[in-house]
């Protein structure tokens, strides 16, 4: 079999078997397409059929390569972890443009790190720290940060307890994509997020108890004209700036994403 053949021959998107011929190859995307006609050696032709075999059972293509891009720079993800959504990055963008210069900067829940990573290697001069509820997430969390040679502070907890008592003031900026998918929502039946971590993706309840808590307690932790920023589902907008005005936060605002949904919202802690 060529990779020519199995491109021709597979059930897969042509997007996804790519991405699998690549990992099971070792080849560059330019290498697919210059020795797509050379027949592929058996154990190799093995192994894709291999890859092949748990996409097509469902498994995500980023956590068959344990791989994913997010804001141009690779990050490792595993089942530990949420995989990274395009979404999330008018969050990163949103934060890039409120950080002032070395800025403090808080990411609670972060998972495999991407936004805390992203927001270190954006800017070198900020102060970030990172924490999470899940050990084995804030491992893969923090070899992201190794490989991308990210300086920041992590630490495991639940929400704001993840931090002791004198660590928790005067933050520039909480930014958080927290659970918030409603508990009986049919998508988490569906497609990629059956194999990624239900306490990841729900509150186990209306969606957007995980919203309250970050409204509630980020005032008592921002410094004066420091925001609160959370990404949110599409149609939690309006309920995401009630939160928000409830905990007294100000100049509320919220993002779209590039399909035009309501994203991202942000609030500032009074002056
Ligand atoms: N912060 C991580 C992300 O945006 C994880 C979010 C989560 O687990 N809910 O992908």
């Amino acid at each position: 079999m060529t990779l020519e053949d199995y491109l021709r021959q597979t059930a897969l998107p042509k997007n996804e078997a790519r991405l699998l011929a690549q990992a099971a190859t070792g080849y560059t995307r330019a290498q697919l397409l210059t020795c797509d006609r050379e027949p592929l050696p058996p154990d190799t032709a093995a192994a894709l059929v291999a890859l092949e075999q748990r996409r097509l059972n469902g498994e995500p293509v980023a956590y068959i390569l344990g791989e994913r891009e997010f804001y141009g720079r690779p990050f490792a993800v595993s089942p530990a972890t949420l995989i990274p959504r395009p979404e999330t990055e008018h969050l990163v963008e949103a934060a890039l443009t409120h950080l002032p210069p070395d800025g403090r900067a808080w990411d609670i829940g972060t998972g495999s790190g991407i936004i805390a990573v992203t927001l270190a290697c954006e800017r070198p001069d900020a102060h970030i720290t990172a924490t999470d509820i899940s050990p084995a997430a804030l491992a893969v969390a923090e070899q992201n940060a190794a490989a991308h040679r990210a300086r920041i502070r992590f630490a495991c907890g639940s929400w704001f307890d993840a931090l002791p008592a004198d660590l928790q003031t005067s933050f520039h900026l909480i930014v958080s994509n927290p659970p918030y998918i409603e508990k009986n929502d049919p998508h988490l039946q569906q497609g990629d997020l059956r194999f990624e971590p239900p306490t990841a993706l729900t509150d186990f309840s209306d969606g957007l108890s995980c919203i309250r808590i970050l409204a509630q307690g980020a005032p008592a932790r921002l410094a004066d004209g420091g925001r609160l920023m959370v990404e949110h589902g599409y149609d939690q907008g309006a309920a995401a700036r009630e939160i928000f005005a409830a905990a007294d936060l100000n100049n509320i605002e919220t993002l779209p994403d590039l399909a035009g949904h309501e994203r991202v919202t942000m609030g500032q802690k009074a002056v």
